[in-house]
Formats: C-alpha cells, sequence, structure tokens
C-alpha cells in the first residue's frame, strides 16, 4: 500500500483527476486562495517513502490510497476512490471533493461535509454542490481559521458527510473510521506535505514512538517537558516527528534518539543559551572584589542579549539584604553530606532579585553554620564551606523540574569543586548535557581540601582516579594533614581544587587575554603545567565594566554629575570629597568665576596656582591591601606623590593583620596633614566617591589578571598609574608610547620597584600641571569615551558558551 509519495511522476498520473478537481474553484464563503508560492522542486525533494511492509514507492498506474502531489499551490490528498482534499497555502483553504455513487449518500439531494479539526474541537458543516458534467460528483470549500491549527506547523482535519435522502439525514462516515488527513506546515513556506494517519505502518510507528518517549523520560534523558509536547505529536501525528523517529528508531544510541526527538520541539527552548553561574560574590550584595562585580555585570550583559541566566550563592549572614527583593525561602533540599554516604544536610534554598537579576540563595541547616561567620571567606574550613555549596547548587539544579542549563558558569575555586562533581557525580542526575565553563579570576587562591572529603563529595567509588597528580592531587604546599583522619583512607591527601576544575572544565578563561598568557607561566602559580596540558580549552576574555552601576552622569553616590562633553562636575565632586576627608581643596569650583579659592581655609587661588583650577592633583588608591596589589609600590608612591606637591587618598582593607596594623600605623602618621587620607574600610559608596573626585588612580599591582579599578577610573576622567601586568597592560596605554592617539589613557611602568612607580607618578604630576588645558580638554574626555563595557566580551562568552556545547 502507498502512504505517502510525492512528485510530478504522482502529479502526472493524476493529471486528469487533479483537472478536474481544480476546475471546482467554488464560489462561496471562502476568498479564492491567494496565488500560491509553490516550489515544485520542493515538492520532488521532500517526497518521503516510508518503509515498512506495505509501503511501496508509488507506481503511476496504480491508483494509491493516498496520494500527495502539488497543483497550483494546492496539495491534495486523495483519502481514497471517493474523497479528494486540497489544501492551498498560504491561505489554508481545504477543497473538498466527494464521490457519492456506492455510499449511503448516494441519491441525496444535499450534502454536507462535516468537518473537524484537533480531534473534533472544532466542528463545521460546508455545504457541497453538486457538479454539473457528473451528478454524483461533490463539491465545497472552507477557509480554515489559523488559530485552529493544532500546532503552528500542523493541520489535521477529520470529515464524514451527511446528506438529505428522502427528507431524512443519512451520514458516510467511511464505515465508522472517517477521513482524516494530517497536513505539515513549513515555517515560511507554508503547507507542505499530508500523510494519512489511518495507515497500519504509521499507526505502528506512532505507538513505537509514544512508548520509546516514555522510557526516555523516564531515564531522564527528555525533560518531562519535552515528553508531554512530543506525545502530543505523536498523538497528531506530526509528520516531521514521525519522520525523524523513522530514521532513528531501531538506533541503540539512546542519547542520540532523545537529542534528534528533542530537536524536533527545540522552539520549547529559550532562544538563547541558559546559563546558570555559581559563585562565592556578586555586587552589591556579597562583594570582596572584582569577581563580585563581573558576576553581576556579565549577567546582565547576558540577559540583556537573550540568555537565560540565573546566579547561585551562598547564604551568607552578612550579605547586604536591603539590596536582595522579593527574597523568600522556595525549597527545602536533602544534601548528600558527610562521612556517613546517608548523611544528608537540610538545605534551603532561597530566591530573590538582586539588580533585577534571578538569584538562588544555598543555606545548609547544618551544625557546622557554614555561611553564618560574619564574612565571606578567610575560615580554617573554607575548603569544605565552598565545596558544600558546589555540591549544594547541583543538587539544586539536579531536582528542579525545568530542563538542565546549558552551561555552569563557575568562577574561581570557590564554585571549583563543580566541575568534577557534575562529571563524575551529577552526570547521571539529569545535568548530562549541561557543560561547565570555568573562569579563573586569581590564580592566587586555589582552595585546598582534605581527602577524606571525597565522600562528602561522593567521589569514593572514583578515588583512584580523582586522587592521581593528573587529576585533583595537590602537588602544591598545602595545609598539614589533620593528625587525627578518623581512619579515613584519604585523609593523608590534600586535593587541589582549581586543579580539578581545569580538568574537568569544558572551557576555561581567565579575564583578561595578557593574564591568559601568564597564566601559562610564572603566574600559573604550580598550576601552569596543568594549564599548558589543557591550554586548548583556555581563552582569556578581558572583564568588561558595568556601565549602568559606573556613570559619572548618573550616579547616585555623586554629589555633582559629570560627562566626557561637561566635566565641571567632576570638580565639583572633588572640592566635595576633600571637605569630607578634612583635606584643602585649592581649586576653582565651577561657576565660582575662578577667583575664589572654595574651602575658605586660604589655599591658593586656582586659577593663579600652578595647578590651574583643579587644584592639586588628588591621587587615590581604591584596593585590597595585599602583597598582590604591590604594597611596597603604594607606600613607596603615596610618599613620593605627597612629596612632589600632590594629595593622596586610600581607600582599602588589608586582611593580613600584620599589614593590616602597619596601614594602621601609616594612617595615623599621615592623617594629621593636609596631604593624605588612609581610609581602612571596605565601603563602595565612598569608593564611588573617590573615582568621581580624583584626578589619578595608582594601580602598582604585582600581578593583575584584569583588575576593575582602571577600568572605572577611566569610566570617571580619573587618569591611570599602573604597572604593566595582565589585565592592567591590555587597558592602559602610556600617553608617551608609540601607539594611536585615540588609545593613550595613563602612566606605565614595568619594574616591580619604588624608583619606577616614583619616575611614572612624577611624569603624571607633571603633565598635569603643566598640560593643564590637554589634561582637562583632551585627555580626560578621551579616557571617558572609550569604550570598556561589556558588550564585546560578553558576546565572546556566547562565543565560548556556544562551543563547549558541541
Ligand atoms: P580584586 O578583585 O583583585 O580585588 P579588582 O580591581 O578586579 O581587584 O576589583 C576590585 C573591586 O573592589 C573594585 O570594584 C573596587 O572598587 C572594589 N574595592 C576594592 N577595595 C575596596 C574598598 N575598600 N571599598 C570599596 N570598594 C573596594
Amino acid at each position: 500500500m502507498q502512504l505517502l509519495c510525492t512528485g510530478f511522476t504522482q502529479q502526472h498520473a493524476f493529471g486528469k483527476q487533479l483537472q478536474a478537481f481544480h476546475r471546482l474553484a467554488l464560489p462561496g464563503p471562502c476568498p479564492a486562495p491567494p496565488r500560491p508560492q509553490w516550489n515544485r522542486n520542493r515538492v520532488v525533494r521532500s517526497a518521503v517513502a516510508l518503509d515498512g511492509p506495505d509501503i511501496a514507492t508509488a507506481n503511476p498506474d496504480q491508483q494509491p490510497a493516498v496520494q500527495l502531489t502539488a497543483q497550483d499551490g494546492d496539495l491534495l490528498s486523495t483519502l481514497d476512490d471517493k474523497v479528494q482534499v486540497a489544501v492551498a497555502q498560504p491561505s489554508y483553504t481545504v477543497r473538498i471533493l466527494y464521490r457519492s455513487r456506492g455510499t449511503p449518500l448516494q441519491d441525496a439531494s444535499d450534502i454536507w461535509a462535516h468537518m473537524g479539526h484537533s480531534g473534533w474541537q472544532f466542528k463545521l458543516d460546508v455545504k457541497l454542490e453538486r457538479q454539473s458534467d457528473d451528478p454524483q460528483v461533490w463539491t465545497g470549500s472552507y477557509l480554515i481559521p489559523i488559530k485552529q491549527l493544532s500546532a503552528s506547523w500542523h493541520l489535521e482535519t477529520q470529515m464524514v458527510f451527511k446528506g438529505l435522502v428522502g427528507g431524512h439525514e443519512r451520514w458516510d462516515n467511511k464505515g465508522g473510521s472517517n477521513w482524516t488527513v494530517a497536513v505539515e506546515v513549513a515555517p515560511g513556506v507554508g503547507l507542505v506535505q499530508a500523510l494519512n494517519p489511518t495507515y497500519a505502518s504509521t499507526r505502528e510507528l506512532t505507538s513505537s514512538l509514544l512508548l520509546r518517549l516514555e522510557a526516555l523520560v523516564a531515564s531522564r534523558l527528555l525533560t518531562p517537558e519535552q515528553g508531554s509536547v512530543l506525545r502530543v505529536l505523536a498523538w497528531q501525528h506530526d509528520m516531521g516527528l514521525i519522520k525523524a523517529y523513522q530514521e532513528i528508531r531501531h538506533s541503540k544510541d539512546e542519547r542520540q534518539v532523545a537529542g534528534v526527538l528533542a530537536g524536533r520541539c527545540s522552539w520549547l527552548r529559550p532562544p538563547g543559551l541558559n546559563v546558570v553561574h555559581i559563585a562565592s560574590e556578586m555586587a552589591p550584595v556579597a562583594k570582596v572584589g572584582g569577581l563580585a562585580d563581573v558576576t553581576a555585570s556579565l549577567a546582565k550583559a547576558h540577559q540583556a542579549s537573550g540568555l537565560l541566566t540565573e546566579i547561585i550563592l551562598p547564604k551568607y549572614d552578612c550579605i547586604k539584604y536591603d539590596d536582595v527583593k522579593e527574597l523568600k525561602k522556595m525549597t527545602t533540599l536533602q544534601v548528600p553530606w558527610g562521612p556517613d554516604p546517608n548523611r544528608t544536610v537540610e538545605t534551603y534554598v532561597w530566591s530573590g532579585l538582586v539588580d533585577g537579576l534571578p538569584v538562588y540563595f544555598i543555606e545548609p541547616n547544618c551544625t557546622e553554620r557554614y555561611f553564618w561567620r560574619g564574612k565571606f571567606y578567610g575560615e580554617p574550613d573554607d575548603g569544605a564551606r565552598f565545596t558544600f555549596f558546589s555540591r549544594a547548587a547541583l543538587e539544586f539544579l539536579a531536582q528542579r523540574q525545568h530542563e538542565a542549563p546549558d552551561i555552569i558558569h563557575c568562577h574561581d575555586w570557590q564554585a571549583a569543586a563543580v566541575g568534577p562533581l557534575l562529571k563524575e557525580t551529577y552526570r547521571a542526575s539529569g545535568l548530562s548535557r549541561t557543560r561547565a565553563v570555568l573562569t579563573i579570576h586569581n590564580m592566587a587562591f586555589q582552595g585546598h581540601l582534605n581527602g577524606a572529603f571525597l565522600q562528602h563529595m561522593g567521589l569514593t567509588q572514583r578515588s583512584a582516579h580523582v586522587t592521581s597528580p593528573d587529576i585533583m592531587l595537590d602537588g602544591n604546599a598545602a595545609p598539614p594533614a589533620p593528625a587525627n583522619g578518623n581512619g579515613n583512607p584519604y585523609a593523608h591527601m590534600w586535593l587541589n581544587l582549581l586543579k580539578g576544575a581545569i580538568v574537568y572544565a569544558d572551557r576555561i578563561t581567565t579575564v583578561s587575554p595578557t593574564y591568559a598568557h601568564e597564566v601559562l607561566g610564572e603566574e600559573g602559580k604550580g598550576l601552569q603545567h596543568m594549564l599548558q596540558r589543557h591550554r586548548h580549552k583556555l581563552a582569556g576574555v578581558l572583564n568588561g565594566l558595568d556601565y549602568e552601576t559606573w556613570n559619572p552622569a548618573t550616579d547616585p553616590c555623586l554629589p555633582a554629575h559629570f560627562t566626557p562633553e561637561d566635566t565641571s562636575g567632576k570638580r565639583a565632586c572633588k572640592a566635595a570629597f576633600l571637605r569630607e576627608v578634612g583635606l584643602p581643596f585649592d581649586g576653582v569650583l565651577p561657576g565660582s568665576n575662578g577667583h575664589h579659592s572654595s574651602n575658605g581655609n586660604g589655599a591658593a587661588d586656582g586659577s593663579g596656582s600652578p595647578w590651574g583650577p583643579n587644584g592639586r592633583p588628588l591621587i587615590a588608591i581604591v584596593s585590597r591591601l595585599t602583597q598582590q596589589k604591590g604594597l611596597h609600590l603604594m607606600k613607596a608612591g603615596l610618599k613620593a606623590a605627597v612629596a612632589a606637591g600632590a594629595q593622596v587618598v586610600v581607600l582599602g582593607t588589608a586582611p593580613d593583620p600584620k599589614d593590616q596594623a602597619e596601614w594602621e600605623a601609616l594612617a595615623r602618621e599621615v592623617g594629621a596633614g593636609s596631604d593624605a587620607r588612609i581610609i581602612l574600610r571596605h565601603d563602595e559608596a565612598m569608593s564611588h566617591r573617590i573615582f568621581a573626585a580624583s584626578d589619578m588612580l595608582l594601580v602598582p599591582s604585582m600581578f593583575e589578571p584584569c583588575g576593575l579599578t582602571q577600568l572605572i577610573a577611566l569610566r570617571y576622567g580619573t587618569v591611570p598609574v599602573v604597572r604593566e601586568t595582565g589585565g592592567l597592560a591590555d587597558t592602559v596605554r602610556d600617553v608617551a608610547k608609540g601607539v594611536p592617539e585615540h588609545e593613550k589613557n595613563g602612566f606605565t611602568f614595568t619594574a616591580k620597584d619604588a624608583p619606577a612607580v616614583e619616575h611614572a607618578l612624577q611624569r603624571a604630576i607633571n603633565a598635569y600641571r603643566d598640560g593643564r588645558s590637554w589634561w582637562q580638554h583632551e585627555l580626560m574626555p578621551r579616557i571617558m569615551r572609550q569604550d570598556f563595557g561589556w558588550t564585546q566580551s560578553a558576546n565572546t562568552y556566547q562565543r565560548i558558551y556556544t562551543e563547549a556545547m558541541h
């Protein structure tokens, strides 16, 4: 039996019949269908002969029971020798031809086609007209409203016929089985093919498909949502789905079968990728450094470009809860965690909005009180705290009812356990398609975890593998093993979490191209060989700046606003900030006509002073006060700047108590004078005021993966003076270098000693004093206009995600 065949051969074979049919363009409620754009070649190419014992290629001499072809824009389905249906595209006009000879309606005076769509949900009667040259041939047509298509690509029409015979109603319902035609609609093309779903081979194929769908959902290769949509499509005899299934029906590779079938409802997926960031920081609610800014601003940039982006954070007690909207407890998980494989930790997942982004907060309810420490990091059990966090985040993703995310983007060592856990423990928990992208914001922090925690991670079965030197065994100096390992066979070894993340990640990024190069050498901090081995996965993507948050024209933290076109507000910010910290402002306030000292404390008239209307240069440092940031160069720079007549402000925190004590002493020493202030705390709002108020920003880092402060400074017209390393080298071009003028934006040095920073600062101070007009009217507006936003970098991440998916 012929089920389905298209093409010119058949068209010629049925030419006569078709011609007769098409002469039946009937008057009535349906407008004449617009001239179709039917592509005949397409019909030939899309011809399909389904395999099976009762399917054969068309034989034009033998009238097949169902015949499809194209004629003047119509798809014709000859359902049997009694009924033909033609469907014109793109108006969905259905034309019916009914031969009443030999049927219960043979002697009818009137005949109606009784039509139904989508399982008889939408019914209507179409009165047929008797054809004048053959009184036993009746024809009619009607227009299907678009909303009656059972899916945007699928049309199914059922019909029976009724007539008046001797004044009584009689029915012809094909012996109870009705006539049905299912038509496939190609997006943008229109109707392309039809089949008769009543044939045995189709029925068997459909049933096989339904059973296979059940199995694929049960084995979590398809989501329940995909399963139910595909069931409906199969039920409607969606020809595209059935054809697709026929080709892979006998495949033993269930994953492949699921992939092909899932492709038939790919419209179910959002237009972009679904990315979940797992991170320990997010601005502004949980910020220690640049990682927080990147998590928030990259997610925002991706959300804007169509990706579905979510963030998972620990629920620290010290989160700025005022900045979390709609915080509520969402669900409770039992997260496997402990030396005993049966131990679970009751864990609450909270949801909330941070800066308009969806965030989930993980709160374990356990004796360890992992995130009730009054601080983010610096606890002896940090390794365990954040490995638990990683596991709980995966448990949450595996258990939630949505489709698994395409990408889990893990940040730094705190989320590093996600890679090994995803690939070793959670692969079989519905996250098999999910890919892991790791961003290393700082190689100096790698995360150490005692081997006894292999059990907590569910990795004891794979312990021999993961504890090998090529995978997670810590080859660097790690803390001493606990004296009492409780007999745990792995307590004597240490795992390096970042190393494991490098091995298991599908893609790795660092936060600037130069740093990506540097980490393959000394800056790899012991993991350079590992990174070299995995360098095919590695890329450097420069961090961008969130221009929504960091915008001097709108920043709510500032007393005055400014733009590259009008920088006068910056001077007002400077005057206000100096007043705030008790330093004199000896410039000219905007609007004061350049004749007055602003603070009334006897400073020189700005216009007459050698420093010009902005007064003495204010040089800022906004930084963590750690060795990485070049502590000795900060101090040397501070002294040199003050000696050269500049003012200095330092805003920072020193996690090391020894450093803290030294900075406190220095703060006391300079605090009494009129040249410098050192403020030892984390103060987000003040950092904004400092970036706006200052003329220069000093960033003398020993190494700098990317660095955000120089980018903020540029945006606020504050000229960076930086050591050429990592991201600083990628973003700051010395004004004296042989680079295009529009790229010049700061002062740089390379050596790590005091004379280098002193010399660079002196050059900057001289330029400020001697080239007032250039500084103010060229350099400042230029650096403010330079683009270090997220657009380009967010696109690069998107490309990396897409590559990771393949
Ligand atoms: P890192 O992440 O290595 O600390 P970055 O330059 O990438 O360095 O990012 C530092 C971020 O932290 C910037 O947004 C900076 O403004 C901010 N920051 C650093 N120290 C302080 C502080 N004491 N108060 C407020 N913000 C600070």
